[in-house]
């Protein structure tokens, strides 16, 4: 198969939209965010609102981390369903958590309205029995969602072939659900915040942080050092390598990019994906491509990851014909990248327990980590403000 294939197609659709400069000089600020990925953004923008005189900082160009490479389908529904994270970490807990995903979820398209000009688009979620025996497990699930108050539709098989042109035994239909352009949203929002007093440097690595005299001081490759009070970092997947012990396993998942094409009317509004593991995941662009994504390695190997793409690119044709025989799309582009998740499927922000408490970490870990996000923002903002979050214990390393 000929796969035009490399860079995350964000990039490559929108070039770069903006360019910032090396920190070359010593600065002072009450917050250092390590990391211009949607995490450090969002988190940006809480502190900004917060009144922090905030400077974030990164080794990349803006957006260049696995921010690149999302789909960016957000969704309140976790990786982990909510009957199977209320047995792991109780009924109270998993609801808290499903429920600020869906405030998460409306906070970000307020935020998106407000910046402008992101890709925004409302689109349900369908969740697919990937099998009967999977359906039968399906409407448990189903039930408490809808108990707990979620907008959720039940569709059967004669539904799903009717409205949606899919193959699939049942599926759970969920509000709200969106999608939008990680990259320019990052990008954007980034832009907006600088008109706000935020600092925003790139290609500029941190290097190391230690303690000093009363605050913390963060130095960079560039060879400047910063004083602040508190380091945030949202490295992303990277962000493990800063703790005394691993928290998360990285992966690699595959997408790809189609050709425009024909589909359903009602599909093409809609976000989706699968109960099976490794699922499929796909969702349409505002100029009628699919885009798809799936065919996670349970190790991630960069090297073996991108010779690996036009084979996993036939895997999820492979699948979506299954789901959607009536579409046959010619792929424009496909790339992958590493992504990370939890042994629970729940993300971790704040301090760790062996660390200084003034270096919060911003881990956005799991298939839903942009909504993640949104949540994490508010959290360490309210720790630096000495405030509790009802989530910080749940998103934290104590429940670790
Ligand atoms: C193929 C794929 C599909 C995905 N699909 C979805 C989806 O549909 N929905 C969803 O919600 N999530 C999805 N995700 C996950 C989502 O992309 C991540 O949760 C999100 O991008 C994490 O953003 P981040 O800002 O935390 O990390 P990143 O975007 O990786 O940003 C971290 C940044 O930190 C910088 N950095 C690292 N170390 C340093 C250092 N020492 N000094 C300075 N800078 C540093 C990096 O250069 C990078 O730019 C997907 C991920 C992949 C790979």
């Amino acid at each position: 198969m000929d796969v035009k294939s490399g860079y995350p197609w964000w990039p490559v659709r929108n070039g770069l939209l903006r360019d910032y400069p090396p920190l070359l000089v010593d600065s002072q600020c009450d917050a250092v965010v390590v990391g211009a990925g949607i995490t450090g953004a969002l988190i940006a923008r809480a502190l900004i609102d917060a009144g922090l005189d905030t400077i974030v900082l990164d080794r990349r160009d803006v957006g260049w981390g696995s921010t690149a490479a999302s789909t960016a389908l957000l969704q309140y529904e976790i990786d982990t369903e909510l009957l199977q994270l209320s047995k792991l970490v109780g009924e109270q807990h998993a609801l808290a958590a499903y429920k600020a995903c869906e405030a998460a979820v409306l906070e970000l398209q307020a935020i998106a309205d407000d910046v402008g000009d992101v890709g925004w688009r409302e689109a349900p979620s369908l969740y697919l029995a990937s099998s009967r025996r999977d359906a039968r497990r399906l409407r448990p699930e189903f039930d408490a969602r809808r108990e707990a108050g979620f907008r959720v539709e039940w569709l059967d098989e004669s539904a799903l072939r009717e409205r949606f042109g899919l193959v699939a035994p049942a599926a759970i239909l969920s509000r709200p659900a969106a999608h939008v352009d990680p990259y320019r949203f990052t990008h954007r929002l980034l832009a907006q915040l600088c008109e706000r007093g935020l600092r925003v440097f790139d290609r500029c690595e941190m290097v190391r942080w230690k303690p000093d005299a009363g605050a913390l001081e963060i130095r960079t490759a560039t060879g400047a050092r910063v004083r602040a009070q508190w380091l945030v970092v949202a490295a992303g997947y990277e962000s493990q390598s800063l703790l005394p012990q691993n928290v998360a396993k990285n992966r690699s998942s595959y997408a790809f990019v189609s050709e425009p094409l024909q589909l359903p009317a009602e599909f093409a509004r809609c976000i989706g994906w699968e109960t099976a593991r490794p699922y499929l995941y796909w969702r349409s662009t505002d100029d009628g491509r699919l885009i798809v994504g799936g065919q996670d390695d349970r190790i991630d190997i960069p090297a073996r990851r991108d010779w690996r793409i036009p084979r996993k690119v036939e895997k999820l044709l492979a699948r979506l014909q299954e789901l959607m025989p009536d579409v046959q799309p010619d792929v424009g582009f496909a790339w992958a990248g590493t992504f990370a998740e939890t042994e629970d499927g729940l993300p971790w922000f704040g301090a760790h327990p062996q660390l200084d408490p003034r270096v919060l970490f911003a881990m956005a870990y799991g298939g839903n980590g942009i909504t993640y996000s949104a949540i994490g923002a508010h959290i360490l903002a309210n720790a630096m403000r000495g405030q509790s979050h009802p989530l910080a214990g749940l998103f934290g390393f104590a429940r670790g």
